[in-house]
């Protein structure tokens, strides 16, 4: 019997469209990806072509693809204190989602926000009303809230932070987490020689079951920093053994897990291709199989 490959991939440009990007992934080993769903810096969205995201959906169906891990544009805050900055949050959220429909039932991540200067608490309040406005019953996709380095007014450092958002919203099933390991790392938790007291404080205050997907980042800086410098896999401070634990730990088995390193498409095959001859050298014979990680 075989063990379940990984769902790994990368970021992709969305420059060709839907299936460019599946084909692009087929041609680099990647099993998923990630793509930003409008112009990172915020601005308007293209249209869907409907015919494209058809194609995608069956080139993902006949190679055995995890779900998608799509991304929210950097300039959605959803706590901003400017007006027109959080109007601008909640339509794209709310569009980007109706968009998503058109590929049912992946990812979208996206920063949880920054609070400049209003405070954890409004912050935490305005991003748990914008999210209770925009996640609605029957819809497909789970909405991803990734984990932040805590830079500046940052929320989302803290386990703690993420879970008082995640209480506050009625569509639970709708919402999950994006464990990013630079992020996590950059913040103060010991991915690289504690991951698994880690998760266990993951699972303590979230629920290991919501944590849905993967940034696979290493870092340029110690833990601690609140940086968010991201480095390629096993050139940073975290290093290649923390990423083989990672990428064997049989509680991730079932997350995909995307790479967001600073490299070009060759090298996010290389990092592929690695991250699978790690995750076979260390796979656990209790590793659960295809079938039973639903
Ligand atoms: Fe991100
Ligand atoms: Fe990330
Ligand atoms: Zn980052």
């Amino acid at each position: 019997m075989m063990a379940c490959p990984l769902a790994l991939g990368c970021h992709l440009s969305t420059t060709g469209g839907y299936r460019a990007m599946g084909e692009t992934a087929l041609s680099i080993g990647a099993t998923t990806f990630a793509f930003f769903t409008r112009n990172p810096r915020g601005g308007t969205a293209k249209a869907v072509d409907p015919d494209d995201a058809r194609e995608l959906r069956e080139l993902m169906a006949a190679n055995g693809f995890g779900r998608l891990v799509a991304h929210a544009p950097y300039t959605m805050n959803l706590c901003s204190a400017k007006p027109a900055a959080l109007d601008f949050a909640r339509r794209a959220l709310a569009d980007d989602l109706a968009r998503m429909e058109s590929l049912p039932g992946n990812f979208y991540n996206l920063h949880p926000g920054s609070h400049v200067g209003q405070g954890t608490d409004e912050g935490i309040r305005l991003i748990v009303e914008g999210l209770n406005e925009a996640l609605v019953k029957g819809q497909s996709t789970t909405v991803l809230l990734e984990t932040m380095v805590g830079k500046g007014s940052e929320i989302g450092r803290s386990f703690e932070e993420l879970a008082r958002i995640i209480d506050g919203v009625r569509e639970k099933q709708l919402l999950g987490v994006c464990l990013d390991t630079c992020h996590v790392w950059d913040g103060g938790y010991d991915v690289r020689d504690g991951l698994d007291g880690v998760l266990d404080e993951f699972d303590r205050l979230i629920g290991l079951g919501l944590l849905r997907a993967l940034h696979l980042n290493d870092s340029k800086h110690a833990r601690g920093s609140r940086k968010d410098r991201h480095e390629r896999i096993g050139q940073g401070a975290i290093g290649l053994g923390a990423f083989a634990a990672l990428v064997s730990n049989q509680r991730l088995a079932a997350v995909p897990m995307i790479l967001e390193t600073p490299n070009d498409l060759a090298g996010y095959a290389a990092e592929i291709s690695l991250l699978r001859r790690l995750a076979e050298d260390r796979m656990d014979v209790s590793r659960p199989f295809c079938g039973e990680v639903g």
